[in-house]
């Protein structure tokens, strides 16, 4: 088998240790600090925004500003908190006045991306906002496709408005606010995708979701079990 770096990144955080010195595209120039990433390791959902802004790149970490704040609220509604999903960007370092980030930016930055997602391993994929979307939903139209459960492969892909349009236009934020109820269905959608899998699962596991457990899932389950984990997923570089 190739050796590739990506491959070489065993755990998130060498994944982040990677990201903190990467000098892969121009980017890097100007950052302050990158922002890999944070949350938990075994989330089963990834939450993905387009690129840190400028509190991010201040102070390291995703969403901290104001649009971090709305992005707290909704998940509080669910509920759920940042130590129960993990959140990150598709480029891990600040576009010069927030413009969007340029092809081969996002070309160089995801194999980190690409890594996070392997080993992770979510059940559901929640994009924020058009450009995140598109990178693993082409076709898509956030107008159109927000608060969708979206099957791809074994995952679920939950699009939502980014909470900064959410912050500019109050219907927006209202529209996000109604969607990200479904959020506990989407995880029930993915886990029951999951079940049909079961054969392969590890069988010294003892956390494996049964299909009558997942039909009783009144509350989301947050995180992988390690059976889910090692299973990998090579099936999402869609961008
Ligand atoms: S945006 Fe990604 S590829 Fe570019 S310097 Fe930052 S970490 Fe490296």
């Amino acid at each position: 088998m190739t050796t590739t770096p990506e491959n070489t990144w065993k755990t998130v955080d060498e994944i982040a240790d990677a990201v903190l010195s990467c000098t892969n595209c121009r980017l890097h120039e100007n950052r302050t600090n990158a922002v890999p990433g944070d949350g938990s390791p075994v989330a089963s959902i990834l939450i993905i925004g387009e690129g840190p802004g400028f509190n991010e790149d201040q102070q390291g970490l995703p969403f901290v500003g104001r649009s971090g704040k709305l992005l707290d609220e909704l998940l509080a509604q669910v509920p759920l908190s940042r130590k129960d999903v993990f959140i990150t960007n598709v480029v891990k370092c600040r576009p010069p006045d927030n413009r969007d980030p340029l092809p081969d930016e996002v070309a160089a930055c995801k194999p980190y991306l690409q890594r996070q997602l392997d080993l992770i391993n979510p059940k559901v994929i929640v994009t924020l906002g058009r450009h995140s979307l598109l990178r693993y939903y082409p076709e898509g139209r956030i107008s159109k496709d927000h608060g969708r459960i979206i099957k791809l492969d074994d995952r679920v892909l939950f699009p939502l408005y980014h909470p900064a349009a959410g912050l500019r236009n109050p219907a927006i934020k209202r529209d996000l606010q109604e969607d990200v109820m479904r959020l506990p269905e989407a995880i029930r959608e993915a886990l029951t995708m999951g079940v049909s899998q079961q054969p392969e699962a590890d069988s010294d596991s003892n956390s494996e979701v049964t299909e009558s457990q997942a039909s009783q899932i009144s509350e989301p389950i947050i995180e992988n079990t390690q059976s889910e984990k090692e299973e990998g997923d090579q099936q999402l570089g869609l961008f």
